[in-house]
């Protein structure tokens, strides 16, 4: 495996890839000196929204913007926009570019950046596991609470005089009072404060929060992004055009599995070393010892999501030629659901590790139908550019529909709190009877 590069968290806004259209909203907004006070940006997950939302407010917080024409010059140039179209970018080396730069915008005194995490200050009863975007994180970064003595951050002067910036991520999660709270401040923005809300459902916001606010919409990502991305990264390129594939046009998804892999590696490393103090030990007390010292001391299986794919994909090999049983791959789905869940934990720590193990069942088991769904394009005579890896070519197309059945049912019910035991058994059952009793 190469190595990963860190992940850059402030690229200029034209770094934003595959978003062009974005952009070009955006470009004509500030062009034109009038910036809507509040804005959706409404999208998939991962997908640049809330790196575009960090740039637009780096943009107009900068000190000395720069104004270049839309040439292919300097590789600036985005595709919506004429070539005589003159760009406004960030200069990105004024005190106030270095501060967003720094820390991926939480340095910079005027840019707000509100996640539900934030709960962990604003919660008085220490209870909550924000999960939610509350009407306290609200209140306590945007809106104030005249009872609680707390100031609207909204309301008071810039730092820097350039206007102020309140960045809410994930903003559906926001509960009803919540936004309702903030519905009373957009019905009269104060002057020079800007809100961005970060949505991948925007339907479920408030239709009164919807109706005041300009809304930019994102797609999914071109592969081609994506892939180019993680070659950038050092990855190889057969790696990169799986990762892309399992990544549905989400840019944000396979940065995090790539940032995975890393961590991986780190931990393994760091476990392989433990046990060989620990055997350089055992044979300094007087060789032999028969601890419980075994072979493997992995915890996570190197390479993460592109190893499990593989293996799954071999797993359901043997399944079809009937040199594997139905225990086997649910054995397999629940060691890497496992191992998902493990890497979930350690980016979040206040997640739960059900939660994560039944998200992780669920990822695994829309890799399996789309593992289906290959086998059949391939019996149809037009199998997909970047095919998931497996020997099985074409399956009966009168079976496939019912194996992917079984998968995206069991999707639905691990999301309904099924016993994931019992449900991996029936599913991986019910595959195996499919292929080999019809
Ligand atoms: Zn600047």
């Amino acid at each position: 495996m190469g190595k990963w590069g860190w992940l850059r968290y402030s690229l200029g806004m034209m770094n934003v890839q595959g978003q062009d259209r974005a952009v070009v909203q955006l470009q004509r907004s500030l062009k034109a000196g009038r910036l809507a006070s509040t804005w959706i940006f409404a999208g998939p997950a991962g997908v640049g929204k809330f790196t575009l939302a960090v740039e637009l407010a780096k943009t107009v917080l900068c000190d000395a913007p720069v104004k270049v024409l839309n040439k292919a010059e300097g590789g600036v140039r985005v595709k919506g926009l004429a070539a005589d179209f003159e760009l406004t970018l960030a200069c990105g080396a004024c005190e106030s570019c270095r501060a967003v730069a720094a820390g991926g915008g939480g340095n910079h005194p005027d840019l707000h950046i509100i996640t539900k995490e934030l709960i962990r200050y604003h919660d008085k009863t220490g209870k909550s596991k924000g999960t939610t975007l509350s009407i306290d994180v609200i209140r306590g970064e945007i809106t104030g609470d005249s009872a609680e003595g707390k100031e609207a951050k909204i309301y008071k002067r810039s730092f820097r005089g350039r206007g102020k910036f309140f960045i809410i991520d994930e903003a559906d999660l926001m509960e009803a009072p919540a936004q309702n709270s903030l519905l009373k401040t957009l019905e009269e923005p104060p002057l020079e404060s800007y809100l961005i809300l970060i949505t991948a459902s925007p339907q479920d916001l408030l239709s009164t929060i919807r109706s005041r606010s300009q809304l930019v919409s994102f797609g999914e990502l071109p592969n081609g992004v994506i892939v180019s991305r993680l070659l950038e990264m050092g990855m190889v390129e057969e790696d990169a055009a799986l990762m892309a594939r399992l990544a549905r046009g989400s840019l944000g998804r396979a940065l995090r599995w790539a940032d995975d892999i890393r961590v991986i590696d780190e931990k393994n490393a760091a476990a392989a070393e433990r046990a060989e103090k620990k055997a350089a030990k055992a044979a300094e007390k007087g060789g032999g010892g028969d601890d419980e010292e075994g072979g493997s001391t992995d915890k996570f299986t190197g390479g993460g999501i592109l190893s499990w794919t593989r293996e799954l994909g071999g797993a359901l090999d043997q399944l079809i030629a009937g040199r594997a049983g139905a225990s086997d791959v649910a054995t397999l789905i629940s060691k890497y659901a496992a191992e998902y869940s493990g890497l979930y934990l350690l980016r979040d720590k206040l997640a739960s590790a059900d939660r994560a193990k039944r998200d992780g069942i669920q990822l695994l088991m829309g890799v399996v139908a789309e593992w289906f769904a290959d086998r059949l394009r391939h019996a149809l005579g037009t199998p997909h550019e970047a095919p998931l890896p497996g020997i099985t070519g074409a399956l009966d197309y009168g079976l496939v529909p019912e194996l992917i059945a079984a998968a995206r049912d069991a999707e639905w019910q691990i999301d309904m709190n099924a016993n994931d035991k019992i449900l991996l058994a029936a599913t991986t059952t019910r595959w195996e009877q499919l292929l080999h009793h019809s």
